[in-house]
């Protein structure tokens, strides 16, 4: 695979000390080891060297699961009906800041599941969805909910005007180039309206047993740039965005990421290793991060809300 150099996102600084190294645990696309970095000037956590943007396709294969439509959930199903439960109660918290008629963009919006569930509480809104690929089968689905579907680069797409509310779910991290994207979010939002941000939180209160490599948040070699809850709100409020609310949120799947890289590397076979679908995994992990925040504890999943100044 064909890496290059790259420096701090945060301050541009090119100085970090090696913190956290590991491969594939999760998909498997190649042997090699990558290494996560911290900047000795601001504390930013950042991949390098990382897989060039022309390696998209190796690190993101075929069947990765937000291409794949025979690794979605159907609604008969328990992982279905959980997910649901997690997309409405997020939905609730933004619906309200979105104007009759306003338009709602889903940057990086995978299988559409979000925007489907908001089209049914909100059949007012202008619902648009953007990803780098959406299969034939999700398309189809969306465009007959009325969601408009664009399929690009988010740092490159063409998005609408005058946009009340902007969701980036688990995607920033992945990014090649974020100041664009960042940039694209900032022009194409009214003033006063929202940008929400979902993404791994490098102050998780799991993350310093795993630090050296296993911590699922490191999700070699996909994840490019992870932020710590200050980190990120200091980066939005670059781009005249001014944070309004900083969350926890569960973080199953990221301990599910966790438990797979600990049995890969104490050489696990495939079969035995945790699935995303298990089930019973999912709620113990979920059960796990919900006495956390009991505790007061920061979990390995934040949001965060910015609006436009
Ligand atoms: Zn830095």
């Amino acid at each position: 695979m064909i890496t290059e150099k790259t420096s701090c996102l945060l301050c541009g600084a090119d100085d970090a000390e090696i913190m956290a190294s590991g491969a594939d645990y999760d998909c498997e696309t190649t042997a090699q080891v990558f290494h996560f970095g911290r900047c000795r000037s601001c504390g930013h956590i950042y991949l390098n060297p990382r897989p060039t943007a022309e390696c998209a396709p190796e690190i993101y294969p075929s069947d990765y699961y937000t291409l794949d439509a025979s690794h979605q959930p159907d609604g008969w199903s328990i992982m279905g009906r959980m997910k649901d439960v997690v997309v409405r109660s997020r939905l609730r918290a933004f619906m309200r800041g979105v104007p009759h008629g306003g338009t709602v963009v889903d940057l990086g919006c995978g299988d559409g599941a979000l925007l489907l569930a908001m089209r049914r509480e909100r059949p007012d809104a202008r619902l648009v969805g953007v990803d780098f690929a959406v299969s034939a089968g999700q398309r189809q689905k969306m465009e007959k909910a009325g969601v408009v579907v664009i399929e690009s680069a988010l740092e490159t797409a063409q998005l609408p005007e005058n946009v009340s509310l902007v969701i980036m779910n688990q995607v920033i991290e992945h990014l090649w180039d974020v100041d664009a994207c960042m940039e694209k979010v900032r022009s194409c939002l009214r003033t006063g309206g929202m940008f929400s941000v979902c993404t791994p939180n490098t102050d998780g209160y799991d993350r310093p047993w795993f630090h050296s490599g296993a911590w699922g948040g490191y999700y070699f070699p996909r994840h490019l740039n992870l932020f710590s809850r200050e980190g990120l709100s200091r980066y939005m409020e670059r781009f005249g965005l001014r944070v309004t609310r900083r969350n926890s949120l569960l973080a199953p799947l990221i301990w599910m990421s966790t438990a797979r890289a600990l049995q890969l590397r104490r050489g696990w076979p495939r079969w035995a290793r945790l699935r995303d679908g298990n089930v019973f995994f999912l709620v113990l992990f979920c059960l796990f991060d919900a006495l956390a925040l009991m505790l007061g504890q920061v979990t390995s999943n934040q949001q965060v809300v910015a609006v436009k100044e």
